[in-house]
């Protein structure tokens, strides 16, 4: 059976997966939906750091992100608004049937953890040590990263203060 991408918020099927491209996806109307949260004033502003940052929703889904996020953190490639923030990480956790957020490794995402106490008390949380797993082309990474969160609004702002990789030992799989 070929591998088919789903949309992330509704879980429509998007088709069949395209080369090089992950599970998710989000179909036209979840993302206009996810774009109208994105005020025009905050993604500005985004622009104007000099890290990568990225603007989550109460759902911790990503509403927006800014230039320096799509060249270090995406490798160049767009992805959709509305994302999990696993999924649009590339986490490989997201990959799990439970899902971004809902799996037991997930307990300890310090990124997850940072955005949900900023949301629900407001305030900032500064230079949290973070860390994920991905693909990187063919290669398994270990993203190492240091974040703060502040709440814009309803959403909440992560900034990226450092980051590097860290090749893992490649799996016979
Ligand atoms: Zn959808």
């Amino acid at each position: 059976m070929p591998l088919r991408t789903l949309c992330s918020s509704c879980g429509k099927d998007l088709g069949p997966r395209e080369a090089g491209t992950g599970p998710f996806g989000v179909c036209p109307n979840c993302e206009e939906h996810f774009n109208r949260q994105s005020v025009q004033d905050m993604v500005k502003f985004l622009e104007t750091l000099a890290h990568p940052a990225l603007l989550v929703n109460q759902d911790l889904r990503v509403v927006a992100y800014n230039e320096n996020c799509l060249r270090n953190l995406c490798n160049g490639t767009p992805q959709p608004k509305g994302l999990l923030g696993g999924e649009f990480l590339g986490c490989q956790n997201a990959l799990l049937p439970e899902r971004c957020g809902g799996s037991v490794a997930c307990l300890d995402c310090a990124i997850r953890q940072a955005a949900a106490q900023t949301l629900r008390t407001g305030k900032p949380q500064r230079n949290i040590r973070a860390h994920l797993t991905r693909m990187e082309g063919n290669r398994k990474v270990r993203l190492e990263l240091l974040v703060s969160t502040d709440k814009l609004g309803d959403l909440v702002q992560i900034i990226v203060n450092s980051f590097f990789t860290v090749m893992e030992p490649p799996t016979s799989a």
